[in-house]
């Protein structure tokens, strides 16, 4: 076991709108992490926030997305999905929606029906994961994963809990279908304890602090809203939690192949870009 150390930490306080319905923080992006996050493009963490109950959608209008999957990780409150194949459906606290786009989708993303109605809190994780450029021009396709239907594991000595959304921990095998390895769990850890995560040597690795306090390698203090990405060398980080801790662990296979993108599209080159905004103006998505 050697440790895996950080290779930088990134903390973002400043919130923007996407539509009317999210205010989210980017975490990271392709535009100046591209190579280093890969297979991971973007993340953004909307809220938590808080919403007075409505009669209007809240959310983002319909809008097209290319060459990659959009992954929606719930923690507060419900949103509704909808495309223009007739696809349609909402998730609630611990719901996660792997929506691959590839070749092209039009949809639309709001507020479900109870924050609609009743208001409350939004806290959710839109993360975007890049498709080799094989499978960039792929079939759509959905997968809504239901809270019940992610293994949880226990860590020993009641540290916490771990659920496996994609890819497996400990020989535990998440539901979702990735196009490349890819790990991605939900932790949390309970205050005053330690966990040892293992991680393949090579693969992108990266941890979002949601909410809590932790050091990592009992150095580096992490907390909400602020992610480190380690070093691809080393296989183990060791966590200690100051308070109760909620994170996300993202851990990939790297996909080296350029990226290029612009908006909702990202592709290999600029002439697959082009050709992405002449499709979406031909009504071809
Ligand atoms: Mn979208």
């Amino acid at each position: 076991m050697t440790t895996k150390h950080i290779a930088q930490v990134e903390r973002e306080n400043s919130r923007h709108w996407v539509g009317d319905g999210f205010p989210v923080r980017n975490m990271f992006s392709y535009d100046n992490l591209g190579a280093e996050l890969s297979p991971f493009l973007l993340l953004d963490y909307a809220g938590p926030a808080d919403f007075d109950p409505t009669t209007k959608s809240r959310g983002v209008g319909a809008h097209p997305h290319r060459g990659f999957e959009t992954v929606t990780i719930v923690y507060q409150g419900d949103v509704t999905h909808r495309d223009n194949a007739g696809n349609a459906g909402t998730i609630g606290p611990g719901d996660v929606q792997w929506m691959t786009a590839a070749k092209g989708i039009l949809h639309e993303e709001i507020h479900g029906p109870i924050l609609k109605e009743q208001g409350g809190t939004l806290e959710m994780v839109q993360l975007w994961v890049n498709l080799p450029a094989q499978d960039k021009m792929s079939a759509p396709r959905y997968q809504d994963i239901l809270n019940v239907n992610i293994p949880t594991v226990s860590f020993d000595h009641n540290a916490g809990t771990l659920r496996v959304i994609a890819g497996e921990f400990q020989n535990i095998r998440g539901p979702a279908k990735t196009f490349t390895p890819i790990e991605l769990w939900d932790v949390r850890i309970h205050a005053g304890h330690d966990i040892d995560l293992q991680f393949k040597t090579g693969f992108t690795t990266a941890i979002l602090v949601l909410s809590g306090k932790i050091n990592v390698n009992d150095r580096s203090e992490l907390q909400s809203a602020e992610f480190a990405l380690f070093e691809r060398e080393g296989d183990t980080v060791r966590l200690h939690a100051h308070d109760d801790t909620t994170l996300l662990v993202l851990h990939g296979e790297p996909i080296d192949e350029p990226i290029v993108g612009q908006g909702p599209f990202v592709m290999n080159t600029q002439e697959e870009i082009r050709q992405a905004a002449t499709d979406f103006k031909a009504g071809l998505f």
